[in-house]
């Protein structure tokens, strides 16, 4: 087997080396309990506050609208538990994660309600069906940026237009977009924004959820003081002051990125299009970069994803197979695409770590499975 191709960066990313070397002394110098009040505390307390700013300024918010959590997965809890307690109806996308999908799941069997949007077979949300589906002013509206699957980008500042025109609240999961595309809070005017580290180069463990100042939402992990007393928990200042540099980082090199990564998706689609191998791309044409949802008929994504992990090649699939049977996935059955198409679906999300290279070499490992 050659060298490893890691092409699965929509599952996570390499922690950057960068990130990392600024990580180290609060792992073990700098160590202190943030919260303390001796001298011994403040290299933490100050590290927080600085990467609360970065972090803030890298999104057009302000420091006091970041509040670190442990993962992107807690930050879309937060907003669905928030919900249920303040009382409000959701509106959400039947393409979102499970970490909105379960929760609302969860609260729906408590009493929530929860209405999901259809999406095209792009992925997309038509505003008109979201201005249609508001019914009362009492209503949060959950819609992600990007599809983690697909890759589809939302027309987000359009929905979150109509969710105020109603005198309603925007959350967006923008887990798979930050870091990857420019986000402004401001431009775009959500009220609410969950982020994940992993997924643009941070470590895991942690992310945070941008609250517009002025919304009051009711805390999800209670105990200590810390995030203002709106998130308990003793900071993982490593991880946090890692994800602001990781963040800082990608947002520098946001647009060199974007187009290194357009090279590498040319790169691939050319040797599949070259070899004449059938295929349909999935998503919009407004994409996250990097991310290739391929469908092949007649043929078993997950056996794909094993032929090419014993090359050394590391990619997703679109659906999971137990030995019992498929699990299709939910995103490409709400886009409509037909059951067998769906298990000849994979993910391949490239990243910018990822060289032309080993594009070519994805592409020409693939032709072989499809065409050999
Ligand atoms: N939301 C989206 C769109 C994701 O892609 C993911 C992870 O894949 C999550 C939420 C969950 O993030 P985390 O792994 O940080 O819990």
């Amino acid at each position: 087997m050659g060298k490893r191709i890691y092409a699965d960066n929509a599952a996570t990313t390499m922690l950057s080396n960068k990130a990392y070397k600024t990580m180290l002394p609060y792992l073990m110098e700098d160590f202190g309990n943030a919260s303390q009040l001796y001298s011994f505390a403040r290299g933490p307390k100050k590290a927080i506050k600085e990467a609360r700013a970065t972090i803030a300024d890298c999104i057009g918010a302000q420091p006091e609208e970041i509040f670190f959590t442990s993962c992107g997965t807690e930050s879309d809890n937060w907003v669905i538990s928030g919900a249920m307690s303040k009382n409000l109806n959701v509106v959400t996308s039947t393409i979102e994660h499970h970490a909105i999908l379960r929760p609302c799941k969860h609260f729906s069997d408590r009493g929530l309600s929860v209405k999901f949007l259809p999406v095209d077979d792009k992925g997309l949300i038509n505003v008109s069906t979201l201005e249609e589906t508001i019914e009362a002013e009492n209503t949060l509206v959950s819609i992600m940026f990007a599809n983690n699957e697909i890759g589809s980008i939302q027309p987000i500042s359009e929905l979150v237009k109509v969710t105020h025109s109603k005198g309603c609240l925007f959350h967006t999961d923008a887990v798979q977009a930050i870091g990857h595309t420019m986000i402004n809070v401001n431009d775009l005017g959500v009220d609410m924004m969950s982020a994940s580290a992993h997924k643009f180069n941070g470590p895991k463990g942690i992310g945070f959820l941008y609250i517009r100042k002025g919304i009051e939402w009711p805390s999800l992990i209670m105990g200590g003081s810390q995030e203002c007393g709106h998130r308990a928990g003793t900071e993982n200042v490593a991880a946090i002051v890692g994800m602001a540099v990781a963040l800082q980082e990608n947002i520098t090199t946001i647009h060199e990125n974007d187009k290194h990564l357009h090279e590498l998706e040319n790169c691939l689609l050319e040797e599949l299009i070259d070899s004449g191998a059938k295929f349909i791309r999935n998503g919009s044409d407004i994409r996250i970069p990097g991310n290739i949802s391929l469908s092949f008929q007649g043929f078993i994504g997950e056996s794909i994803m094993h032929r090419l992990d014993l090359q050394g090649i590391y990619i997703s699939t679109g659906s999971a197979c137990n030995s019992e049977e498929t699990e299709l996935s939910h995103v490409l059955c709400a886009i409509g695409m037909d059951e067998e198409l769906a298990k000849g679906t994979i993910r391949i999300s490239l990243g910018k770590n990822n060289t032309l290279e080993e594009s070519k070499l994805i592409g020409k490992a693939l032709v072989k499975i499809i065409k050999p």
